[in-house]
């Protein structure tokens, strides 16, 4: 039996005040999302477009929804309005979408540009390059209506942790460069969103503010 609040209470508890915990929800049904929301969990993260409406609608206002899979320009209409933070943004032509949903909307919304960290070929994400370029270019001055507030990364799926340190480490080390260099006077601009399940201690010690644990409180994800 998964006891999700008992699991959601001992991750907290090695959590420090910088690190907020998005319980990542994905898959599970409305009633785990209810056992999560009595502990006091408030941030849940979904990466289905239409799975993470239905939910907003049918469960408390005050919960902040955080969009964490990867994103087609197509959906965002679903949950442009009520989006709490996108972790994952991975293309400027997604950015620019958003933008001009949110336009409609009325919105500003908070946004992460998501690095490519991982060894594996299939995460998506940034070079640090591509970031650079576009953080200069005219088309993002002119994005009124979305908020770049940090970056997400997915560390290798290993064993080795070495591997996954130098990840972390560079991940954070990107961060640091593009604050001083871009965001130096926007205090917004603070998010790392780094650490799962299986790596979100060794994601703290390089200085993660967002982890995204979904198994260790809900147990594992069955797929239909
Ligand atoms: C599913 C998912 C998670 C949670 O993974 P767990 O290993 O179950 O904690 C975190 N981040 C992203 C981007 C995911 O898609």
């Amino acid at each position: 039996m998964i006891n999700i609040s008992e699991n959601i209470k001992n991750i907290r508890s090695t959590l420090p005040e910088t690190v907020k915990l998005v319980a990542v929800s994905k898959t599970q049904p409305k009633e785990f999302i209810e056992e999560a929301y009595k502990t006091g969990q408030r941030i849940f993260g979904e990466s289905k477009p239409l799975e993470m409406r239905d939910k907003y609608q049918l469960l408390p206002k005050d919960i902040e929804w955080h969009f964490i899979g990867h994103l087609q320009t197509n959906k965002v209409k679903y949950l442009v309005s009520f989006v709490s933070l996108i972790h994952s943004v991975d293309t400027f032509k997604l950015l620019q979408t958003i933008n001009k949903e949110a336009v409609k909307v009325g919105r500003v919304v908070p946004c992460l540009l998501q690095m490519h960290i991982a060894k594996e070929e299939t995460k998506f994400g940034f070079s640090f390059s591509e970031i650079e370029e576009f953080l200069c270019s005219d088309e993002f001055k002119e994005m009124q209506n979305v908020k770049i507030c940090g970056l997400m990364g997915m560390a290798t799926y290993s064993e080795d942790e070495e591997l996954i340190r130098s990840e972390f480490k560079y991940l954070a080390d990107c961060f640091q460069n593009l604050k001083e260099k871009y965001f130096a006077d926007k205090e917004y601009f603070k998010e790392i969103s780094m650490g799962m399940s299986g790596d979100y201690l060794l994601a703290m010690e390089y200085g993660s503010t967002l982890i995204r644990v979904g198994s260790s409180i809900f147990g594992e994800r069955v797929y239909l």
